[in-house]
């Protein structure tokens, strides 16, 4: 006769989840069955840390006798529904192996990591249409601009967008231009992008082209312990359908850290141009952009950068 294991407390999705009746000659097989009894996430969508398992065995031969869990023992779960999956992805047809990462907590998995997250990105890659402008131009690098507060103060009153443009934009895009290809990406929509950039000048300029603009349709929606559920732009839907540009070679700008959240190494945190009327005469943001993006040029591979120091 064997022992019974007492209850077990999954921790899942912001819940605690109680398994109890284990004994110990079941297996992980059968309290991955009975934890997708109580959250519907399939046994071979569980990630089970915190279990001590050695070895490789497959689940249904690692008896939980083994794993030497004390009654009421916290296990963290990562995992995803169906249901959740599909409305982001066609589940692919072979399962892939969940590897059991079981010495690693659940914070320890970076956002930009997450299975589910990922898989919106390669959505959007397949589905996301981009208009192109300007071809892309042979060996050059990357830089992708946010609108709202990093090159144009969206809230002030005035009579044209000209009066609400950041000073020395057009200078800093112009000296950009000779090393990099340059997309804007707003969260707004692109009728909006449009008119802005028309407005602007920006659209029509003789000293440098716009390669392509991205609206808040291609951007995903992650889900953080910080901040809850937020809208963010992940350069990998870029990355995916251009594969001349990745992390080594791509910057973004934008006002809001948590916009680049799925790849905080490539994203450079700027003032917000706010109050045009007022600050017109003192910004100089653009300016420094502009000097540290022709410093950076010398380096090839801008994933050792850290843009945090950039004023340095
Ligand atoms: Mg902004």
């Amino acid at each position: 006769m064997s022992g019974e294991v007492g209850d077990l407390i999954i921790k899942w999705s912001g819940q605690e989840y109680v398994i109890s009746g284990l004994v110990e000659t079941d297996t992980v097989a059968d309290l991955k069955d009975a934890v997708f009894k109580k959250t519907n996430v399939l046994p071979e969508r569980q990630k089970l840390l915190g279990l001590k398992i050695k070895g490789k065995l497959p689940d249904k031969e690692i008896q939980l006798s083994t794993l030497q869990i004390k009654p009421k023992t916290k296990i963290m779960m990562m995992g995803t529904r169906e249901e959740e999956l599909a409305k982001v992805t066609e589940p692919p047809a072979v399962m892939p192996d969940v590897i059991n990462d079981f010495d690693i907590e659940e914070d320890e998995i970076a956002i930009e990591n997450r299975e589910e997250f990922l898989a919106k990105i390669e959505k959007r890659i397949k589905d996301y249409e981009i208009k192109i402008l300007n071809e892309p131009r042979e060996g050059k690098r990357l830089l992708v601009l946010d609108i709202d507060y990093t090159l144009f103060d969206h809230r002030s009153v005035a009579e044209t967008p000209a009066e609400l443009m950041r000073p020395y934009l057009h200078d800093f895009l112009k000296a950009a231009y000779l090393y990099y290809d340059i997309v804007i990406w707003s969260a707004t929509g692109m009728k909006w992008i449009e008119t802005k950039m028309n407005g602007l000048g920006v659209s029509s300029h003789k000293d440098y082209k716009i390669c392509f603009y991205l609206d808040s349709d291609a951007m995903i929606s992650v889900h953080t312990p910080k901040y809850g559920l937020i809208d963010v732009k992940p350069l990998g839907v870029i990355w995916g359908k251009y594969k001349q540009w990745s992390a080594a070679n791509t910057i973004m700008f934008d006002d809001i850290r948590r916009n680049f959240i799925m790849n905080p190494q490539t994203g450079l945190r700027i003032r917000p141009f706010r109050k045009a009327h007022f600050n017109r005469d003192k910004d100089s943001e653009l300016l420094k952009l502009m000097w540290y993006l022709e410093d950076i040029t010398c380096e090839k591979d801008f994933s050792v950068l850290n843009h945090k120091d950039w004023e340095k």
